[in-house]
């Protein structure tokens, strides 16, 4: 095979073994890589019903074929497993050396599944896996445990750990990697505690097998200096996705005090140009040249890596206007290893809660040094932070059901940093992303703002599906960013020009979008594998506040999603994607997608329609 290695190393935690299989070339055509290879291995090999912290969960990283060639904006791959926070397929995909160096060492992926007796580091260089005691990194932050394995190992070394939340099964925790980036919202870093692995190692000196070598390289720095013309690039590195903050603020689309408005008074201390005058560099992925992530000085004088999502989630979500302060919250997160999106859901919904009185405990909105230490209870589960880290739906059930109102959630994922009383289409793509509320797949809105924002139309499903394919499907799958193609107009003829590069292959978009599609509804059926007769419609519903509780300020003031409305655009949404009036994908469409096996799995568990 060119491209993929064709090798996965697969990993017993309990037995201490590691063994290098290789695999099928027509599993490579059909998934493609990352998400592709994720959603089958789970779909293969999970029992249903097991539980996610268990050690018969696995965890997989997983790149795509064109990651290890140094292409820009490739260094990336895909860390999932059975979710802890939704019981559902969980993945995230994570920008690091690590990945580049898995499949230097040989491997498109990587699965673990067991736990070790005592905590272990993980150690792969080529084909040799070895587990290292990792007793003195137990209870250590990401950044120390990254800085003390650098010690031991290769500059070139990648590695992914997990904090302290991770250790403590907090069920948002993430992986961690080269000091701020994160992956694996959906508890991936819990999963990896509850195997008792600290980190894993990656070290690889082979040459990944081009096709086509030399047009490999051509089209390697082709690519890069076409990134370089885009009208947009240097404002990108001034300001990378920080600059939505501005744009957020005068849509009305800013999540403000626990998502209840689209409008912060502060905005202007919390964006773009707020950042500028306290940045100190830029961060990013490796062998990027749009390197995105903003590097200031924090509050408490120590570095700190900002983006939008980030920002916002812990600004004006939580009601904080400093973004120094904001931005030291977020360091003492990533240190933790916790998912600040999922966090500044959590810490917006208690603070809503002790503001209605719900709740015995004072958690002011805005406040640092009271939000700090909220933050550490949630990583170490102590007092209250102990209700919040395992969600916002479950502490919503905890307390008070009718909480459960601004819970911000689906399928009980905490939403991203876009407020939807005003934006149907983005609205039903969080309620429709694979993995729970998440823009990743389908960040439909600077569209949607532009082409109206109150209608249900018909366009507006086309468009999120388009997107959900394309960007869920496809990039996830071949593990490159998505911002080349969403921020600066890279053209999407790259990908397929890369791809016969390294593989060999004729991949046509059409093609790369059939793969896509087929992913996809794989990752529908292992949802509805784990909740049968439990799966019911509501599931694919945003929450409830942006039905109920009009914004009150800014440009949009009185605006909320009609629920008559939505039901109908959720109707012909599964429609179009060819699943029935519950959302389960029909026989048809999962045979007309290669997927009958699948189908006949699927009926084990559930009724599906023809
Ligand atoms: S643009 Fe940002 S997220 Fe994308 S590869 Fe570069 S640094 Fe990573």
């Amino acid at each position: 095979m060119f491209g993929w290695t064709g090798v996965f190393l697969q990993v017993d935690l309990t037995k201490n073994k590691a063994v290098a299989e290789s695999y099928d070339a027509n599993l490579a055509l059909n998934f493609i890589g990352g998400r592709g290879f994720a959603a089958k291995i789970l779909w293969d090999n999970l029992k249903p019903e097991i539980d996610p912290l268990s050690p018969e969960n696995k965890l997989i990283f997983a790149a795509g074929p064109l990651t290890g060639f140094g292409l820009t904006n490739s260094g990336k791959l895909v860390v999932a497993s059975k979710s802890p926070l939704t019981g559902g397929y969980g993945d995230g995909n994570i920008g690091t050396w690590a990945a580049v160096q898995m499949r230097k060492a040989g491997y498109d992926a990587v699965i673990i599944e067991g736990k070790a007796e005592t905590p272990v580091v993980l150690h792969i260089r080529n084909k040799v896996a070895e587990f290292i005691d990792a007793k003195d990194f137990w209870g250590l932050n990401s950044f120390e445990t990254e800085a003390q394995l650098k010690a031991l190992y290769e500059r070139t070394a990648g590695i992914i750990s997990i904090g302290p939340a991770g250790e403590n099964l907090v069920k948002f925790a993430t992986v961690v990697s080269q000091e701020g980036r994160a992956g694996g919202r959906p508890g991936m870093g819990a999963v990896m505690g509850s195997k008792n692995l600290k980190a894993v190692v990656f070290e690889g000196n082979n040459d990944i097998p081009a096709a086509y070598p030399n047009d490999m390289k051509e089209l390697s720095a082709a690519g890069y200096r076409e990134i370089l013309t885009k009208p947009n690039y240097a404002f990108w590195k001034r300001q990378g996705t920080i600059s939505t903050v501005e744009w957020s603020q005068e849509n009305s689309t800013l999540p403000t005090f626990n998502f209840r408005e689209g409008v912060f008074d502060k905005a202007d201390k919390i964006g773009g140009f707020a950042m500028e005058k306290i940045k100190v560099g830029n961060r990013g992925c490796p062998q990027c040249n749009m390197t995105c992530g903003n590097v200031v000085k924090d509050s408490d004088r120590r570095e700190a890596e900002l983006d939008y999502e980030n920002i916002v989630m812990l600004g004006s979500n939580i009601g904080l206007g400093n973004l120094k302060q904001v931005a030291a919250l977020n360091r003492v997160s990533d240190e933790l290893g916790l998912d600040t999106i999922s966090l500044g859901n959590v810490l917006g919904f208690a603070m809503e809660t002790s503001q209605k009185r719900l709740i015995p405990e004072e958690i002011p909105w805005g406040k640092f040094k009271e939000t700090k230490a909220l933050i550490n209870d949630i990583a170490y589960r102590r007092g209250f932070g102990d209700v919040l880290a395992d969600g916002v739906q479950a502490a919503a059930a905890k307390i008070d059901p009718g909480s459960s109102d601004w819970a911000m959630h689906v399928k009980g994922l905490e939403i991203t940093a876009y407020d939807c009383h005003a934006a149907p289409a983005m609205a039903l793509a969080y309620a429709t992303s694979s993995i729970g509320a998440h823009h990743k797949d389908a960040w439909v809105i600077s569209w949607e703002v532009q082409f109206g924002r109150e209608s249900y139309v018909e366009e507006k499903i086309n468009k999120v599906i388009e997107l959900q394919r394309l960007r869920g499907g496809v990039f996830e799958s071949l593990t490159v960013c998505r911002f080349p193609y969403a921020e600066l107009a890279f053209e999407l003829e790259w990908y397929t020009k890369y791809l016969r590069a390294a593989t060999g292959r004729e991949m046509p978009f059409k093609a790369l979008i059939y793969a896509a599609d087929k992913i996809l509804n794989l990752i529908r059926a292992f949802w509805i594998r784990e909740y049968a007769s439990k799966w019911t419609r509501e599931m694919d519903s945003p929450p409830m506040r942006w039905f109920k509780d009009p914004l009150t300020e800014g440009p949009m003031k009185g605006a909320m999603l009609d629920p008559v409305k939505y039901n109908n655009m959720l109707k012909k949404y599964y429609k179009k994607r060819g699943w029935d009036e519950k959302g389960i994908p029909t026989k048809s469409t999962l045979k007309k997608l290669g997927l009958s096996d699948v189908a006949k799995q699927l009926e084990k568990y559930i009724k599906l329609t023809e």
